[in-house]
């Protein structure tokens, strides 16, 4: 009897345990993992780690994952489609961002003493000035869920197309228009944005990575919950 009153409660837990890991699991609605849409695109997403800007992981990303609207997933997934027809694939480096992680950026970007990452990702800049040059935002499209950070990859080696510049550098080499990239690396550039373009997405003057669906289904909407 007393076992059995033992197994019950076990079971009772195992039973509550389970169903809190399921609602953790679970996103809010309107939302996929790009992943699950699309098995075969490649995700680095920095923010979740230690190679970005800050030099930590940032607040709010607890897995790598990228997770979008399900508008901008799909039409993802057709930029996706086109794309491997012609032997390359996308790379993500960020995707939906909470606005806690937002807030994390700004926090640094007030401390001018943390300079751990500068000569990678802002050598020429001083951290003041990263607000007023549009690098850092107190809000931003990621935080929508329509906005994605990408680039290009070979399909077959798994290497980055030269884009002439690097992910999250603050300086104009990452600007569309700029006069420090080569002929070959501005139509690596001109290949993303066309593809993307096409399937409704909107490119970012100063940051040749940076894409926001034009039909975001939340458009006033800067969600906080955490990527995991
Ligand atoms: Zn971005």
């Amino acid at each position: 009897m007393h076992s059995m009153k033992y197994l019950s409660i076990l079971l009772i837990l195992t039973f509550l345990i389970s169903t809190n890991k399921n609602i953790q699991n679970q996103l809010p609605e309107g939302f996929v993992y790009v992943k699950e849409l699309i098995p075969d695109i490649v995700l680095d997403i920095r923010y979740a780690g230690s190679h970005n800007f800050v030099g930590k992981p940032i607040r709010g990303y607890k897995q790598p994952k990228a997770i979008l609207s399900k508008p901008a997933a799909e039409a993802l997934q057709k930029v996706q489609q086109e794309l491997k027809d012609v032997g390359y694939c996308l790379k993500i480096f960020d995707a939906y961002r909470p606005q806690r992680a937002v807030n994390h950026f700004m926090e640094w970007a007030r401390n001018p003493g943390d300079t751990l990452m500068k000569r990678e990702f802002y050598p020429e800049l001083d951290k003041k000035d990263l607000f007023s040059l549009g690098y850092i935002a107190t809000k931003s499209g990621h935080s929508r869920g329509g906005t994605v950070d990408l680039t290009l990859i070979d399909a077959n080696s798994g290497e980055e197309l030269n884009m002439g510049g690097t992910y999250d550098f603050f300086g104009e080499i990452s600007h569309h228009v700029t006069s420090q990239v080569t002929p070959e690396q501005k139509q690596n550039r001109e290949l993303l944005k066309r593809v993307m373009s096409k399937y409704g997405f909107r490119s970012y003057p100063q940051e040749w990575w940076h894409y926001t669906f034009r039909m975001e289904p939340y458009p006033e909407t800067y969600f906080n919950f955490e990527v995991e």
